[in-house]
């Protein structure tokens, strides 16, 4: 089977380093990609935005499989567009991304199908937002509606933040992203992330794991892309998972199948967990970054043969076999971010890792230049491992960032310290 995977982050490393694996995987090219893909891959450059280009680029390569990374290109319509050529995909459609790329939309969805979600309104101009903010006070949140890289969304402490969000977002800070404004109740609890393969009918839940979104240990300084994941999720026990299945995952499947946009692909849930029950904070069309790169490693090989079934409506007949154990991924990023970083700089001791099952360091932010790694954008490498307990993945974890030379950069060094 040829192959190919759209993307360039860490994400798209994890994701081509379990595939390359399966025996299935004749031919992997990954594009744009990046230094660390570029080890097991082969990388090309093709307009990943532009349906025509991945299309044309498949036909000449004799692609067999697209597997897409990022929102960004199934917002843009690219899945359609492959599966229009006769191309297997797995991605959803552009009509069934709105489950991301719209907050009002998915937030239409659950009142359909009764999903729990925090209670909200919708609005398109600031009046009367600021008049619901102040008969609702604080705390409350503030979102644009569309994609806004996580940026667009305030958690308002007091009401004078949250008008000040409602100015900056009618005031065009995020663009067409909000020229809609979601306002939402404030849930409290503990984040998770819960992860189903759907082919549009059947679902198979691949895994949780939790985020570390603030720059700094202790979830302190600003919101970033995210520094660090671990799988999987105790907080997200077989009981809550379940019923977050039942209750919120299948109902949105159902329900957008009934609106004849059936959806294909992964769909990441972003969970709040408050006395043992779920309520749904946000949907992703797309594997979490750096989510990925620990499911990746729980699931290896088998990764491919489940996004194929996922993409040929064969799901039902699936099943995931799970390693017993825990993966840790620890984020390293240049310094300064996620505010201004420098570039260019040289990443030593790499190639004197351990690569194999249990540890690998995935790319996010490289390239290569005269024979040396060097960091190209704000988070640089996802240094993982997986180990019997969290602590031992933990350990194996810091144990390799700690052999990596590379002054310029930085990382937490509490990953995983919720569930230890
Ligand atoms: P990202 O892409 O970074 O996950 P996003 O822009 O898609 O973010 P959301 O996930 O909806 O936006 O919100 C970002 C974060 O804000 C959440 O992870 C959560 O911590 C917080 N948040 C969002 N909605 C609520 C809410 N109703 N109550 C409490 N916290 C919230």
């Amino acid at each position: 089977m040829n192959i190919l995977i759209l993307g360039s982050g860490g994400r798209e490393h994890a994701l081509a380093w379990a595939v390359s694996q399966n025996p299935k995987c004749d031919r992997l090219i990954v594009a744009p990609g990046n230094a660390g893909i570029a080890q097991l891959a082969e990388c090309a450059l093709i307009d990943i935005l532009s349906g025509a280009a991945v299309v044309a680029f498949c036909e000449e390569h004799a692609i067999d499989f697209v597997i897409v990374g990022p929102e960004a290109p199934l917002a843009a319509g690219v899945a359609d567009a492959c599966r229009a050529a006769g191309i297997l995909t797995f991605g959803p459609s552009a009509a069934a991304a709105r489950l991301e790329a719209s907050k009002g939309f998915t937030k239409e969805i659950c009142d359909a199908c009764g999903a729990p979600t925090a209670g909200y309104a919708r609005f398109t101009e600031a009046g009367p937002a600021k008049a619901h903010v102040r008969a609702e006070g604080a705390p409350i949140v503030v979102k644009a509606d569309g994609l806004a890289a996580g940026k667009g969304v305030i958690v308002a402490m007091t009401e004078d933040e949250a008008l000040a969000a409602i100015d900056d977002m009618f005031g065009g800070e995020f663009g067409a992203a909000g020229a809609e404004v979601v306002i939402e109740e404030f849930m409290e609890g503990e984040e998770a992330s819960f992860f189903i393969l759907t082919d549009g009918t059947d679902a198979l839940a691949v895994g949780t794991a939790q985020d570390h979104k603030r720059v700094g240990d202790g979830d302190t300084g600003p919101n970033t892309g995210g520094m660090g994941a671990y799988s999987p999720a105790p907080v997200l026990t077989d009981a809550i998972a379940q019923a977050a299945l039942d209750e919120i995952v299948l109902p949105t499947i159902r329900e957008m199948a009934r609106r004849g946009t059936p959806y294909q692909g992964v769909l990441y849930a972003g969970l709040m967990i408050k006395d043992g029950k779920a309520r749904l904070v946000e949907y992703n069309c797309r594997f979490g970054d750096p989510e990925c790169q620990v499911l990746m490693m729980r699931l290896g090989a088998q990764a491919l043969d489940l996004l194929q079934a996922c993409a040929e409506g064969r799901l039902a007949e699936m099943r995931v076999t799970w390693a017993e154990d825990h993966a840790v991924t620890v984020v390293m990023a240049a310094r300064g971010y996620p505010g201004a970083y420098v570039k260019g700089t040289a990443i030593r001791g790499l190639e004197a890792l351990p690569e194999d099952s249990r540890n690998m360091v995935f790319h996010a932010g490289t390239a290569a230049k005269d024979g040396a790694i060097v960091a190209t954008g704000g988070r640089v490498l996802n240094v993982t491992a997986r180990g019997e307990t969290l602590a031992e993945a933990q350990a194996r974890a810091y144990a390799m960032v700690d052999a990596i030379d590379w002054p310029e950069g930085f990382c937490r060094r509490d990953i995983g310290w919720r569930a230890l």
